[in-house]
Order: structure tokens, then sequence, then C-alpha cells
């Protein structure tokens, strides 16, 4: 594969310093392309490419820039396949999983966000004769930095609302997911998309991130990735006033009430933890069970858990793949080290996947899903983020107690409740402190409601109003006759 670029003012451009990092397979640990390890100075002039094309973008129709959207849909949607391949190849994940989540919500972020914007009404007021209305503005160049575990889906999620509100964006992926940025950047430029709207800086988090998050002339930070990195980001960005929003980790809990219908979700609740190896930041990663039914939950979840099939992520029927990375597998290996050292009793899985199991590459980054219990829901593995195929089984008494355990860390990001009877579900839920709660199902979302975490899983929501909101400023108009 050709090394990728830098997209800065409408050009494919090296890094200034002409220097490079190599893009690792994780399934094979083979290096596939080099990025521009890029510094402050790339960054510096993505900006001024992004300054200098603020004036025509922001002159353009909502309506134009609608347009523009579902183009860039169109376009991606024609290329959902080669999406879906590279992102595959980038994150080891299954080919099935980034066809119908990764390739297929990057391609509707951009046509949900159009369509929202068609159907949004004016916001007016009229009280003590006057009327009044709100004015929204572009925040101007805004900053958009993004994690690994879902590419191009959440760039896209940034990119869409961004360019619909009429901002220029400097965008960063991580380092180890560049690939899907890079295509993004390619097909904006094959539809000659305004020149310098649009730039792409490849590199490291602490050199470009950070450069981002600094520089004085970028006005909004909207950055998706870990809670330590979001604090680093909110202390760099606070003092300067920017706009900000911190989507950050979780530590979600997956919880059955006593009249869960445990055959019929079983199945449900082994997806809901292990997808992408459990690298989704919405998986439940803790599952409390009643004391009534642990037997017999934790038998029939290992029993699902055992059942997935590990292999070569570009299989059509693997179901699970190789997680992001040899380093990120030696720190989920390391948890599971703690969890056993902590009390835990190993369930299943717990070691490197075995090279002789077909469609393994013997130097691929590939963890048997595991699962631990015993644990006290208070230990270090029950309440810190792994984000890797781990997951923690814990029995309670009563709702009450359930409420306490599944509160009980410093998360607030998601949950998911099972149940029988909807209104219990839902009287559950509403007790729990996080930003989304699923009753008997998950990841089911609608794009028009606000996401996001509460305590340390972030600051702000996106999604339908909430990105519009965030990507404008809005003045108030009061007008009346004289
Ligand atoms: P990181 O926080 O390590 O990285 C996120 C992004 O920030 C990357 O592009 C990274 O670059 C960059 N970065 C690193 N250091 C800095 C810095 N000092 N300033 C600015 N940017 C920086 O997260 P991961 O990529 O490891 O992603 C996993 C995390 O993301 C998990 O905690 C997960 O829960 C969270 N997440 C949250 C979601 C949500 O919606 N709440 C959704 C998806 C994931 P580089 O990769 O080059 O280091």
């Amino acid at each position: 594969m050709k090394p990728l670029l830098n997209y800065i003012g409408g050009s494919f451009v090296p890094a200034d310093s002409d220097t490079t990092l190599e893009n690792l397979n994780p399934a094979t640990n083979e290096v596939m392309t080099t990025i521009p390890r890029s510094s402050s100075t790339d960054v510096n002039k993505a900006t001024v490419a992004a300054i200098n094309a603020e004036g025509a973008w922001k002159a353009t129709t909502l309506e134009e820039r609608i347009l523009w959207l579902d183009r860039i849909a169109d376009a991606l949607e024609a290329k959902a396949e080669q999406i879906a391949q590279l992102e595959t190849m980038d994150t080891g994940k299954p080919i099935s999983l980034s066809r119908r989540v990764d390739a297929a919500r990057s391609v509707s972020n951009f046509r949900f966000f159009a369509n929202f914007a068609r159907e949004q009404e004016p916001m007016e007021f009229e009280a003590h004769g006057a009327i009044n209305y709100v004015h929204r503005s572009p925040v101007g160049c805004v900053g958009l930095i993004t994690p690994w575990n879902l590419p191009l889906y959440l760039l896209t999620w940034k990119v869409a609302p961004a360019l619909l509100m009429g901002n220029t964006i400097v965008a960063k992926p991580s380092e180890m997911t560049p690939m899907t940025a890079n295509l993004l950047a390619e097909t904006l430029d094959e539809l000659n998309f305004p020149a310098g709207v649009f730039n792409l800086v490849h590199g490291l988090g602490p050199e470009v991130g950070q450069a981002i998050v600094e520089h004085p002339n970028i006005k909004a930070i909207s950055f998706t990735g870990g809670t330590a990195t979001g604090r680093i980001v909110a202390a760099t960005a606070a003092p300067m006033f920017k706009k900000l929003s911190l989507e950050l980790g979780g530590k979600n809990a997956t919880i059955l009430l006593d009249d869960a219908p445990v055959d019929d979700i079983v199945d449900d609740l082994v997806r809901a933890s292990f997808t992408n190896s459990g690298q989704v930041c919405l998986c439940g990663s803790r599952v409390l069970i009643p004391h009534s039914m642990y037997d017999e939950v934790s038998a029939k979840f290992v029993e699902g858990v055992e059942r997935l099939k590990i292999g070569n992520p570009l299989d059509d029927d693997t179901q699970m793949g190789a997680v992001i990375s040899l380093a990120h597998l030696e720190k989920v290996e390391s948890y599971i080290k703690l969890g056993i050292q902590e009390g835990g009793i190993l369930l299943t899985g717990g070691t490197k996947e075995h090279a002789s199991v077909s469609g393994v590459h013997p130097d691929g980054a590939f963890l048997r899903p595991t699962v631990l219990g015993g644990l006290p829901h208070t230990a270090r593995t029950a309440t810190e983020e792994i984000f890797g195929p781990v997951v923690t089984l814990h029995a309670y008494k009563n709702e009450d107690e359930a409420i306490m355990m599944a509160n009980c860390t410093d998360y607030g990001l998601a949950g998911s409740v099972w149940t029988a009877d909807i209104q219990r579900g839902r009287a559950f839920a509403e007790r729990l402190e996080t930003g989304i709660v699923w009753v008997n199902t998950w990841l089911n979302r609608d794009l028009r409601t606000p996401f996001g975490g509460v305590k340390q899983s972030g600051v702000g929501r996106e999604g339908g109003t909430w990105s519009m909101g965030f990507f404008s400023e809005m003045t108030n108009v009061c007008v009346k006759q004289p």
C-alpha cells in the first residue's frame, strides 16, 4: 500500500519533518503502510488552510451544505466495501462487523445530519410585543480528535455536523487506524470539495493532538477517547475558553432483573459484552445477576461466549478478530492477571488464542474472550476500564444492591437492563447514573437522541440538535416594531 499523506489545503502532503510512522495490521503484525509523523508545524499549516477557506465556506447556505452532505454520503456508500476492508485491516475487527456497523454508519452519519437539518424549524418566540429568534453562526475552525475503535464511524459523527454548521476542520485520527480517514480525504478530493475546509493531520496524540488542542485559532475541540487523555485535553483547552465536547471511557453494567428470560437473551448479553472484542465504549463489561439466577446465567453466558468464532478478521463468518495491538493485548492480559490476584475465578478464556486455530496468525493480537466470576464489585478489575474482551460477573441480592453496584464506578457512559416487565425496566433504568440505558436491547441508536456520558465518561452531548448546537454559536436576536 502506498504511504499515506496529510491532507492540507486540498493537497496530499508529507509531514514538514518528512518523517513517518508505521501502520500495522493487528491481526498479522505486518506493516501495511506508513503515515506522516506530523508536528505542530503541520497542524499550524492545516489551521492556516482552514482559516483561509473559512470565509467562502461560511458564505454557503445551509441548503448548499446539506447537498454536500448528501454527495459525501453517496460517494462513501459507493465505497462501503472498501471502507469495511480497510477498517478490518486497521483494527483487526471482523469484516461482517465493519460492513454492518462501521461502513454503514459512516454513510448514515452524513445522511442523517442532512435529513435532520432539512426538518428543523426556525427557533422563534414571541413575547412582550417583540419576536426573539435564534441565529446560528459557525464556530470557525474546529479540531476533531478520534480513537481507534470505530475510526471512520466516530470521525464522520463529528465531520458531518461540523460541515453542516459551516465550520472548517482540522482532524486527527488515531495513529493506529489512519486508513479510512485518508479514504474520506480522498473522497472529498474526488468530489472537488472546497480546498481547506477539511484538513487531516496524521501523527501521535501528544504531538499532533496536543498541538490541535493548544492552537489558539482552533475554536472548539470535539474529542472522543480515553478519560486520562480527556483530562489532558480539558486542562489545555479550558483556560483558553474553547468549546469542548468530551466523549470518554466507560465501565458499563449489563443488569439482569429476576424476571429476565435468560434463554432468549443470552446471545444479546454475549453481543453486548464482546462486540469488537469488547472495544466499543458502550460494551457491557460487568454483568450483574440476581443471586438466585447466578449459576444458571453464568453457565449459559460462558457457553455463549465459547461459541464465538475467533479467526481471520477478513473471513465472513469470523465473530471475533484481533484486538487493536499487541501492546493493548498485554494491557488486557495484565488486567486478567490482576483479576485473578484480586480473587476472581477464570470461567473461560484468559489466554492468547492458539495459532493452531484456523485463521489465527501466530503474530496477531488474538485474545480469547474472557469471563471472570467471584470478584467483589469494588475490585479494580470490576471498576477500571479494560476496553478489551474481558467481562466480570457479579451476583446481587436485591434491586437496591444492583443499583449501588452499577453506579459504583467513576464512569457513567451506558448500561443495559433486561427484564420481562418494561415498566420495571424503565424504573430501574432511570436510577442508573449513565448517559444512555437500553432496556431489553443494546446498541440500538437513534441519532436524534443526546449521546454522551456523566461522571468521568465525558462532558456534553453529541447527536441531533446537540451536535448542531456544539458546532455553532447562537445569537438571540430580539426584534420589536419601531
Ligand atoms: P486515547 O485517549 O488514547 O486516544 C484518543 C485520541 O486522542 C487519539 O487520536 C490519540 O492519538 C489522541 N491523543 C492522545 N494524546 C493526546 C493529547 N495529549 N492531546 C490530544 N489528543 C491526544 O483513546 P484510544 O484511542 O485508546 O481509544 C479508546 C478510548 O476511547 C476508550 O477509553 C474508550 O472508552 C473511549 N471511547 C469513548 C467513546 C465515547 O463515545 N464515549 C467512543 C469510543 C471510544 P494517538 O492514537 O495517536 O495516541
